[in-house]
């Protein structure tokens, strides 16, 4: 599947987005400063994008006549989360509406078999893994990964979910028919020291540019902080960001992407292991929106609008926190603290896990001593 022709838009264009959550919200924030339009597709008549675009579609993604309609109106069409239907895709592409990143990266990163097979012929580390389709099968790859080990879904998965630690006198059975689905890997568990990633964008042209590291901090496998430099040596991030560049060129990827990795300490040195592949923007690159001069939504609406893409400037250190359910309920609070900004995703209902919004906090770098503040 691949898409029509090179897309150079102009203002006054449309951006198609599929998805209407924060993501698609913010994306369509960024088209808007650049003087784009946006128009979003989704499913949920309550999308926090609705509230922010110039036109919106609620429909479900198997409605053909829906995304006809939507994609004569639009000038290219983009996505916002990775398990877009593939037959949505290929009708989007069978009316030569340009699809950026081309919805073949979906193949490979929708699936972490796939991905994994991926990263590893590219000659990137990942945790040791295997194929596990049954109870047997698992039995096997867990004698030779040993326990603790992770059991995931190869589709789906996300925030913790469809994943499960096997440990000692676990009993298998139950753990395999708990997580209720045939097609599964199983992975080393990896005793990281810190979890980072790198948010990559890539050009039409096929000039890549990476953010500083980020360090991430879960809870209940939701992402809570993201602290930017993260606290890794200097070789490390490089290696992190040709790591991050390399998979972008082989896919040939066009957009925002994000590359999750374990970062580890062991005898051998510093090192790192690929964990996942998000081809989107992420939410650990929320802190771009005010801690860099351009921010990773820009960067994705540049890239697919076939504009060049900034040299990014990180303004400090930065940390992120998320807005996790009734967190959110704590945006007063958040208003008044100095040097902090404060986005809202303007949904309705504050669900345990639920992201409702973010804070960033910018620490300016300190002046070079020989130069006046
Ligand atoms: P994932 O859905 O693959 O992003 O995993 C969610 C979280 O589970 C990660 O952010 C890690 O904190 C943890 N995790 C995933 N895979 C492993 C692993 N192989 N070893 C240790 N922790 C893991």
């Amino acid at each position: 599947m691949t898409s029509p022709g090179p897309v150079k838009l102009k203002p006054g264009d449309t951006i198609g987005i599929l998805g209407g959550g924060q993501l698609g919200r913010m994306l369509a924030l960024a088209a808007a400063r650049l003087g784009l339009k946006a128009h979003v597709f989704s499913p949920d008549a309550d999308s926090p994008a609705f509230d922010v675009v110039h036109e919106a579609t609620c429909a479900d993604y198997a409605d053909t006549a829906a995304l006809e309609r939507f994609a004569a109106r639009v000038d290219v069409v983009t996505y916002e989360f990775e398990n877009v239907p593939a037959s949505t895709a290929t009708l989007l592409a069978a009316r030569q509406r340009p699809v950026l990143p081309d919805p073949a990266v979906l193949e490979t990163t929708q699936d972490r078999l796939a991905e994994k097979n991926f990263v590893t012929r590219l000659g990137i580390s990942t945790a040791p893994y295997e194929d596990v389709s049954s109870v047997q099968t698992l039995a096997a790859a867990l004698d030779r990964l040993g326990r603790p080990a992770v059991l995931k879904t190869r589709r789906f998965g996300y925030d913790g979910k469809g994943q499960a630690i096997i440990r000692e006198g676990q009993d298998l059975a139950e753990v395999w028919h708990a997580l209720g689905d045939p097609s599964a890997i199983l992975e080393a568990f990896i005793p990281f020291e810190r979890e980072v990633s790198v948010i990559a964008a890539r050009g039409a042209e096929g000039d890549v540019t990476c953010y500083d590291v980020t360090e991430n901090e879960h809870r209940d496998h939701i992402l809570k902080y993201s602290r930017v430099p993260a606290a890794i040596p200097p070789a490390l991030a490089d290696e992190a960001r040709r790591t991050a560049t390399r998979i972008a060129e082989a896919l040939d990827y066009v957009g925002v992407l994000a590359v999750e990795m374990f970062a580890l300490k062991g005898g051998a040195g510093d090192s790192l292991l690929v964990n996942e592949i998000a081809p989107r923007v992420h939410n650990s690159g929320h802190w771009t929106l005010d801690g860099a001069s351009v921010s990773q939504f820009e960067q994705h609406i540049r890239a697919i609008a076939g504009w060049p893409l900034a040299a990014a400037v990180r303004h400090g250190a930065v940390t992120m926190t998320n807005l996790i359910g009734d967190d959110v309920f704590g945006y007063e609070k958040w208003l008044t603290v100095p040097g902090a900004t404060v986005h809202l995703y303007g949904k309705s209902e504050a669900r345990p896990g639920r992201k409702m919004g973010h804070v960033t906090e910018v620490r300016p770098a300190a002046p070079p001593p020989d130069q006046p503040a």
